[in-house]
């Protein structure tokens, strides 16, 4: 393994979902919903296989039918217009976007500014384009990002500011004053945003602000989404990102030496997908919503504190109260201890010290799993 990939070894999801298959613990780790999606979008995922729609290889920046539905959906819901074949790209999931965005733009010895804690293929494709992550710590209670912070963090090397919103693990939603600021100073020092917004979906009373859509960002951000959270489909692994030609353009170039192209059937079904009615996607969030306040007041009656999130389906807890310190000790013995996997938040920090004591349950499962979850975890106490 090359120094670049020193210390990212296995990554923490692969790790606790082999000890929830190893000891048959319920595995609340890994966000991956245990009900597939609708109905009709697997159908139509079958019926473009069986019509030889996507069996050969699609094209490269995606089918057409999908790039326009993506097209679509960025002005449905955020009153974004992107051209379906200059400004949009499809993508092998979220994951690739994120890789293909940080290697098309990213110098080696770039510094990328990212909200900490960060999802870890941040981490590991700003090490594979050699450039720097420079950490803002998001931290416990309110996790709001530190814009004076920010503004110290910005030098003359910073090239890129990496963001998530809704942020994985701590739920935080970045709001409209924040991301302005963020915006004046992505404009003031010339930097370019990559915005993974994945769970753009998945919040519970305020709502998603696209930072494309501020003054003087269209041009200058890549955003990032992915059919997995929004459609429960999270193995179709089909994502995309939509930004100016220039910047689509850079990306695509990437894509093409990571994937080529992306698996086509499910493109075709995606594209159905995008275009459901608006009671699906209300749907999906006050169902959610239901299963957040479960877990969250069980995890609470169990003894963890808990951060009750505003997006995404993941609660970050502290384990202090349960007379715990070591979020990584506890996550590894929780199965043997209780039956139970869930992961611990300091594998997403540079600054372990503020995340150490942080453990992260998803609430994507059915309400009696959820509620079993709850059973074994008040063992705890
Ligand atoms: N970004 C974040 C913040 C995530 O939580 C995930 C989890 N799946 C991804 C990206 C990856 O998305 P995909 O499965 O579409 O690659
Ligand atoms: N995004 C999901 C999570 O954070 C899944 C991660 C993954 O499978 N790499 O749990």
């Amino acid at each position: 393994l090359n120094r670049r990939l020193d210390g990212l070894g296995t990554t923490i999801f692969a790790e606790m979902s082999a000890l929830a298959t190893a000891t048959g613990s319920i595995n609340l780790g890994q966000g991956f919903p245990d009900t597939d999606g609708p109905a009709e979008v697997a159908e139509a995922a079958v019926r473009a296989i069986r019509a030889g729609h996507g069996n050969q290889y699609p094209p490269g920046p995606g089918v057409p039918e999908l790039r326009t539905a993506i097209a679509e959906h960025q002005q449905r819901f955020h009153g974004l217009a992107y051209d379906p074949d200059t400004e949009v790209l499809v993508t092998a999931g979220a994951t690739e976007a994120i890789a293909a965005a940080l290697l098309a733009l990213l110098e080696p010895g770039d510094e990328v500014i990212a909200l900490e804690p960060f999802y870890d293929s941040y981490a590991a494709c700003i090490a594979m384009a050699g450039a720097v992550r420079v950490p803002l710590t998001l931290r416990a209670p309110s996790f709001r990002p530190d814009l004076d912070r920010l503004r110290d963090l910005i030098t003359p090397r910073t090239r890129l500011l990496l963001l998530n919103t809704p942020h994985n693990p701590t739920g935080a939603v970045l709001t409209p004053a924040e991301l302005t600021a963020i915006a004046d100073l992505a404009v003031a020092h010339d930097l370019l945003v990559v915005t993974d917004e994945v769970y753009e979906h998945l919040v519970f009373g305020g709502s998603h602000h696209p930072i494309a859509a501020l003054p003087g960002m269209r041009e200058r951000t890549v955003s990032i989404s992915s059919a997995g959270k929004t459609f429960s489909f999270t193995g179709w692994k089909v994502g995309w990102v939509t930004a100016s030609p220039d910047l689509v353009a850079a990306v695509r170039t990437a894509k093409q030496y990571l994937t080529y192209v992306s698996a086509g059937p499910f493109q075709y079904a995606v594209a159905e997908a995008l275009r459901l009615p608006d009671t699906y996607f209300e749907t999906l969030r006050t169902d959610l919503s239901r299963k957040r306040d479960l877990l969250a007041d069980g995890l609470s009656a169990a003894g963890f504190e808990v951060f009750r999130p505003e997006g995404t389906y993941f609660i970050t807890t502290d384990i202090t109260p349960l007379g715990e310190k070591d979020g990584l000790e506890f996550c590894r013995t929780l199965p043997a201890r209780c039956g139970v996997v869930a992961i611990p938040n300091v594998v997403f920090y540079d600054n372990t010290d503020a995340g150490r004591s942080l453990v992260r349950f998803t609430f994507c499962k059915r309400k009696e799993t959820l509620d079993e979850a709850v059973t074994r975890l008040k063992r705890l106490a």
